[in-house]
């Protein structure tokens, strides 16, 4: 019993020393909230929602990389666009704040908008699953999104708002320093590359993106939506595997 109190105050030591005060929670790791079967995600079943609870942006300062937790918090509470109004909570992105790997979605969605994290909803669960398939933890890998806020009723994102959110992106990225940048979806691959072409004409390529080696591929939103497309994700994801191997030399 004391080994387990030791435990749990080293535990909570070591949480306070990186977190601060703010309860930070991964519904990942959240016991009865792991990730659903393939049927599971197909299916329409409503109690597919992942959070169950309340989760409070973050006010983080990481030692490790503190430039990007420092970013993070200069440009949380923006308005330079009306979702600066509308939104619940900024959803700056997350995970491994050096990460060799990262994502890049559209936008917060309804679940994301509530507990400030990217791609926690169904689609999120598809990621990890991904993910898993190329042997890759989510948590060793940076998501964040095109738009930093949610549109109403999950619309793409307009123009102006990717123009005022975009720099925010970049400067991330120029602080994380990945070696792969990976676009999930037609609206990130459009915006990052400023291209109108179709995702099919983009994915299955090795781009340049600030000089850093990016894929695109399908979003896991599209693949719940046509899962015909599950296989081909797949074979992207083993593309964007091979890729980081070489950029990182890692097994
Ligand atoms: N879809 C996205 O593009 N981003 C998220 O964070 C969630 C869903």
């Amino acid at each position: 019993m004391k080994d387990v109190h030791n435990n749990i105050s080293a535990f909570l030591r070591e949480y306070l020393d990186i977190y601060g005060e703010d309860i930070f929670i991964d519904p990942s790791k959240i016991k009865g909230i792991s990730m659903q079967s393939e049927e599971e995600l197909t299916s329409a079943s409503p109690s597919t929602s992942p959070a169950k609870v309340k989760i409070n942006q973050p006010k983080l300062v990481k030692k490790a990389n503190a430039p990007l937790w420092n970013f993070m918090n200069q440009i949380k509470d923006c308005t330079r666009c009306p979702l600066g109004h509308s939104r619940t909570t900024f959803v700056f992105g997350e995970g491994n704040e050096n990460a060799d790997i990262m994502f890049i979605g559209e936008a917060p969605g309804a679940e994301e908008d509530r507990t400030g994290i990217p791609f926690v909803g169904r689609a999120g669960q598809l990621l990890n699953k991904l993910l898993a398939s190329i042997k890759v933890n989510r948590e060793d890998v940076f998501i964040a999104n095109i738009l930093k806020c949610r549109p109403p009723n999950n619309r793409d994102p307009q123009p102006a708002e990717v123009q005022e959110c975009i720099p925010y992106l970049h400067k991330q990225i120029e602080l994380i320093k990945p070696k792969v940048i990976v676009a999930l979806g037609r609206i990130a691959a459009q915006n990052l590359l400023n291209s109108t072409s179709a995702l099919k004409q983009m994915r299955e390529r090795l781009w340049q993106y600030q000089g850093v080696n990016m894929i695109v591929t399908y979003h896991p939103a599209a693949i719940l939506r046509n899962m015909g497309l599950l296989p081909i994700a797949m074979q992207d994801f083993k593309f964007i595997f091979d890729t980081y191997q070489q950029a990182t030399g890692h097994e």
